[in-house]
This record gives C-alpha cells, sequence and structure tokens, in this order.
C-alpha cells in the first residue's frame, strides 16, 4: 500500500538522491579498471526504487543491470528498460521461455537447472543467455568443483545444440568485505581454474565475473571482465569500518525521515512503549515519531538507534512499535511536525544507516532494502530516463 498524497509534506518519506548514485557508479567505473560495471538494483533497487535506480546507475556508467529474480528483470523490460540484465536465482518452473523473449541473461547453476532452461529455449525457438555458476567456496548457488565439468559439458552440448550461448562463468565471495580474508585467495584461485576448465572443454565465455562491492574497492585482481557491485552504488560502505579506501568517495543516497506526530510533557516516573522498557527520569517532552518496524525501523535498535531533531541527536526511547516510537527530548522546544531524521548522508548530523545497521546488530544492507511500501519514495536528482 501507498499512501495517497495529501496536501501537506508526507508524515514519512525515503528520499533517494538519483545524483548521489550516478556518483557513486561513476566512481566505482574509474575503480574497475577495464572491467563493465553490472549494477546491482535486486530488491527494489535495495530499497530505493528499482527503475529510479537503474536510470541512475546506468547514467553513471554502468553498462548491465543485475538482479536477483526473473519478476525484477521483467518489471525494467515493462519500465522500457533496454541494457542487457542478467538475473541469477531461480527455483524450478521459472519462466524461462519469457526470459528468453524479454532478451534476459539467466544463471545455471546445475545441469538439471541447464536442461530445464534448454527445453525453454527449444520451446521458443531461441537461444537462452546463459551465465553458468560455479560455486567457489561460498556453498551457496552453483555447481562445486567436482560437479563443474558436468556443466561445462552439458552447456557445450546445449551450445552446440543451438539451445544457450555460454555467456559467461561466474561466481560469488564469502568474505570479500573482511580484507585479507584467506578464504577470498582460495575463491579467486578455485574460479581461475573453474574458467580455464571451461575454455578447456571449448566454452568461450564473454564475460567472467565474481566481484561484488568490497570486492572491486579492494581486489583488482578479481575484477575479470565484469563487476558486480551492489551496495556501493548506493553510497553504503561494505568494509569493515576501519578498513580505509584511499580516495574513496561514495555518498549514502537514502534518507529515512518523518514529521513528530505528537508531543506531550510527561512526569519523572512513567513507562514509555510497550513493557514500560524506558522510564522518565525528570519532567521530561516525549514526540512520538510515527515510523514502526512495519516500515523497515528496526525493533532490534529500540533504545539504541539514534535520530536528529532541532540540531540534536536523541535515541529511541523504549520498544519500537509497529507504526511508531517515542523519543525523550527533555526539555527541548518541540513540536508537532517537526523533523525527525533517522538516517541519511551524515553531514548535516544526521545517522547513517551503518549506524542503525550497529544499532540493531546487523548490517546496512537490511536496514536500507526493508523500509516498507507504506514510506513514500521522494526522488531528488536529474532523472534522465526511468
Ligand atoms: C547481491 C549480490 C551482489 C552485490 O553485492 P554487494 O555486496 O551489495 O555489492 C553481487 N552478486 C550477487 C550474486 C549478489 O547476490
Amino acid at each position: 500500500m501507498r499512501p495517497a498524497e495529501g496536501p501537506g509534506p508526507p508524515q514519512a518519506s525515503c528520499t533517494v538522491d538519483l545524483d548521489a548514485i550516478r556518483e557513486n557508479v561513476a566512481a566505482l567505473r574509474s575503480r574497475a579498471g577495464a572491467a563493465e560495471v553490472m549494477a546491482v538494483v535486486k530488491a527494489d533497487g535495495y530499497g530505493h526504487g528499482l527503475v529510479p535506480a537503474a536510470g541512475a546507475a546506468l547514467d553513471g556508467g554502468a553498462r548491465s543491470l543485475g538482479v536477483s529474480v526473473l519478476a525484477e528483470a521483467f518489471a525494467l523490460r515493462a519500465a522500457g528498460v533496454t541494457v542487457p540484465v542478467f538475473a541469477w536465482l531461480a527455483a524450478p518452473g521459472a519462466d524461462f521461455r519469457r526470459a528468453i523473449a524479454e532478451n534476459v541473461d539467466v544463471a545455471a547453476y546445475s545441469v538439471d537447472q541447464l536442461a530445464e532452461i534448454s527445453a525453454a529455449a527449444a520451446a521458443s525457438g531461441a537461444p537462452a543467455a546463459v551465465h553458468l555458476k560455479v560455486d567457489t567456496g561460498m556453498w551457496r548457488g552453483g555447481a562445486t568443483r567436482d560437479g563443474w565439468p558436468g556443466l561445462v559439458a552439458a552447456a557445450h552440448r546445449a551450445e552446440r545444440d543451438g539451445l544457450v550461448e555460454v555467456a559467461g562463468v561466474w561466481s560469488h565471495l564469502a568474505c570479500a568485505d573482511e580484507p585479507g580474508h584467506p578464504g577470498t585467495a582460495r575463491q579467486l584461485a578455485a574460479f581461475a581454474e573453474a574458467v580455464e576448465v571451461a575454455r578447456r572443454a571449448g566454452l568461450r565465455p564473454r564475460q567472467c565475473h565474481i566481484a561484488n562491492s568490497a570486492a572491486t574497492l579492494t581486489l583488482p585482481e578479481s575484477r575479470f571482465d565484469l563487476v558486480r557491485p551492489g551496495l556501493a552504488i548506493y553510497g553504503l560502505n561494505p568494509l569493515d569500518p576501519d578498513h580505509d579506501v584511499p580516495g574513496l568517495r561514495l555518498r549514502p543516497a537514502m534518507t529515512l525521515a518523518a514529521r513528530v506526530a505528537q508531543t506531550k510533557r510527561a512526569p519523572a516516573g512513567v513507562g514509555v512503549s510497550y513493557g514500560h522498557r524506558y522510564t522518565t527520569t525528570r519532567p521530561t517532552t516525549l514526540a512520538v515519531v510515527p515510523l514502526g518496524y512495519a516500515d523497515g525501523v528496526p525493533r532490534a535498535a529500540s533504545e539504541r538507534g539514534r535520530v536528529l531533531l532541532s540540531g540534536r541527536t536523541y535515541p529511541v526511547a523504549g520498544r519500537v512499535c509497529m507504526d511508531q516510537f517515542m523519543i525523550d527530548v527533555n526539555d527541548a522546544a518541540v513540536a508537532r511536525g517537526d523533523a525527525v531524521v533517522l538516517y541519511g548522508p551524515g553531514d548535516r548530523g544526521e545517522p547513517t544507516a551503518l549506524d542503525w545497521a550497529h544499532a540493531a546488530g546487523t548490517i546496512a544492507y537490511e536496514i536500507v532494502t526493508r523500509v516498507g511500501p507504506r514510506v513514500p519514495r521522494i526522488y531528488l536528482g536529474e532523472r534522465t530516463r526511468g
């Protein structure tokens, strides 16, 4: 549900700075060397809006778009996006015929899945563009080292039969956000070997790719032909905060804000919100903020997440409710309707999505992807497409 546009400013808003996304992609592109940038816009563009995020990323120099499920790829096509789109996660029964018809690249993780894609191609009368996935050590999707030669051989046969075109060979890194983790070097070596196995078997994949945001930023040897940054294009750094990337300037694109719904004076000693986990210690002013866990404000950040209000930050007082939470502003002059910023780029003193992630014991990915559909997205910056 999206709220109807009212006469006044919205009571809560998720503002997305498209110029920031464009500039972040340009910054990543300048670090990707000769590799092409595939901007990852899965999960509604990490909560920023699928089509606007895609348009801004293409304006910033991305050449293609990566999504998880086919529905996301079809939504891009329906919006008129014509650049290459790769959708990499499908359960049996996925609409591969439509993927072929709409020129969406798909992934094959196993011989069975390749057979399903090939059957769709046979029924369509046109080949499917397939990226073969090798599991180099994350133990998520893809062929294991033992299964890889079999997948490669099946793909070679399907290519000869005109059913698939092997567009790429790819994998995913488990620990790139911890630079120096020994698992990453092992995965890169396993990937190079898998590419070699594919070439020896007669495949000529155009694009080999393994790098996510963290690898794009820290591991030149992981770039191959294409990099797949997601989080960084939205201006959030996936690396451990103590790991500095010299010269890197990313700007968080999302600002989550609301307007105070009510203020009231409370005496000392009253319990606030569910469970009365917070108790006032003096006569004070409480402000009600109309955003809750249904809007993506993590309940786990109760009493720890902070907000900016009239130039000061305050922690959440008591538990985050489904639709709202309270803050204790002491004697500050706060009125109904005043702006409260939960997080943003951080340059006006507001917390960042990373601060909220720490407060909730999670990662910034989870903070931005969970902003609910009830919060209207407001777009800033030049919108040349989408
Ligand atoms: C989500 C995802 C990415 C992007 O990861 P970031 O850490 O956000 O850069 C790249 N590749 C695959 C397969 C993914 O699932």
